[in-house]
């Protein structure tokens, strides 16, 4: 254990990080978790906390600030017909600089839709921009798809005014401070898509492909108080799919340090089992030496027929288990997306409904009760 330290964990220190003054953290790790023939790309991190002075606890967040795709900000450039080293009025920066740093480029931002609409533009653009169809549209296009819907030149000027500031991306934390004093562990899925063009996230393909340019990125400390493991002697059941493994990963570096004496539960899904078992070997690992209790898994694109499996037809299938590990007073956490939370909320109201003899909204206010009393929380996004 170092010495900031202590047995549950490390102390909160106030430090100077933060989504406005992002530490330089150095990145020595980057590594793809999944298999050859793997349809997706999960990579692992690992960040250096130098002398940033950052302490955080399992369960917290790390805010990373991405830099644009020169790529795509020299497409826009070219689309609004302006030199990178220009300097529009009203900005005091070239603008190439600006359009790197900071604002929303990757993503096709309702306001900036809104300003594209206000253009001269193809009729059903307009119309889409104001329906409720555009969160989809918007999905996985960028703002030089938003520009191609204007009909001929844009003022760059106001392009660039009605573009919104650039949002750093939170990740949920991999590692435990007792076992990686000083560094970070994010485990990321790689945001990319080719058709016409290459499109990708901001922050995701950043850290794959381009940190390593500079060596470091910004970062700055997210405190999740909602989502802390209970006194070591606590079971714990964790639900995770996907890169909703990170924190779970944490939990059990932590317990394991720790010596903890509390059961746990995981229960992992993702695709296939050969190619996206993501920490397989770390899991087994802590299921040989007891820090796991009990690992179910649920590999949706394994099986032959149309059915998948998700994590929560698991829960659903252990219903009887997932009830009494309840009883005997476990803390419950969800990691993964939003759709993925609201299908374990309701398999969890099954499995105490059917298994306690409870009506649907008894079974509801038991798992209202839980949130409340914080033997419940969710992680999602
Ligand atoms: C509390 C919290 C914890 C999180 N923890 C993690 C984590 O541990 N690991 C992790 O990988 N992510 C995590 N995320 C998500 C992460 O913050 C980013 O949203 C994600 O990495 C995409 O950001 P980006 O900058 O790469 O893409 P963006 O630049 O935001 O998006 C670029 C384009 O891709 C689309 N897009 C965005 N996300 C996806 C996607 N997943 N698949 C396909 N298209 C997409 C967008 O619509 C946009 O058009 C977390 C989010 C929150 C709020």
């Amino acid at each position: 254990m170092n010495a900031s330290t202590t047995a549950r964990g490390p102390r909160t220190a106030r430090t100077p990080w933060n989504r406005k003054n992002p530490y330089r953290a150095r990145l020595v790790d980057n590594r793809i978790l999944n298999g050859e023939g793997s349809t997706k790309e999960v990579r692992h991190y690992a960040l250096d906390l130098g002398d940033s002075g950052i302490e955080y606890d399992p369960g917290d967040g790390l805010g990373v600030h991405p830099v644009n795709h020169p790529a795509l900000v020299d497409a826009v450039l070219d689309r609004l017909g302006v030199a990178p080293d220009s300097v529009l009025d009203g900005f005091e920066r070239p603008l190439a600089d600006l359009l790197t740093h900071s604002v929303e480029l990757h993503t096709a931002t309702a306001d900036f839709a809104e300003f594209a609409a206000s253009l001269p533009c193809d009729g059903t653009f307009r119309e889409l921009v104001r329906s409720p169809d555009f969160a989809s549209w918007a999905w996985g296009r960028d703002v030089l798809d938003v520009l191609e819907a204007v009909d001929g030149p844009v003022d760059p000027a106001a392009a660039v005014a009605a573009l919104t500031p650039l949002k750093h991306r939170t990740y949920s934390i991999a590692s435990s401070p007792l076992v990686h004093p000083g560094r970070i562990h994010l485990t990321a899925t790689t945001v990319r898509r080719r058709d016409t063009r290459m499109r990708s996230g901001a922050c995701s393909a950043y850290l794959a492909d381009r940190v390593g340019n500079d060596g470091a990125a910004g970062v700055f400390l997210v405190k999740n108080k909602s989502f802390r493991l209970p006194e070591p002697d606590v079971p714990i059941v964790m639900i995770g799919a996907g890169t909703g493994i990170a924190p779970f990963r944490a939990f059990l570096q932590h317990r394991r340090a720790q010596g903890a004496s509390g059961a746990a539960w995981l229960v992992f899904g993702e695709r296939h089992r050969e190619h996206d078992f993501l920490y397989r070997d770390e899991l087994d690992e802590f299921l040989r030496d007891g820090t796991v209790d009990r690992l179910d898994t649920a590999f949706s694109r394994d099986g032959s027929g149309n059915e998948k499996t998700y994590v929560q037809h698991v829960l659903r299938a252990h219903g009887h288990d997932l009830a009494q590990w309840i009883d005997r007073g476990a803390h419950m956490y969800v990691c993964g997306s939003i759709a993925m939370g609201a299908a374990v909320d309701a398999a969890l109201r099954h499995a105490l409904a059917e298994h306690r003899g409870l009506s649907p909204d008894d079974a509801t206010e038991v798992v209202a009760e839980l949130r409340s009393t914080k033997r419940y929380a969710r992680d999602v996004y």
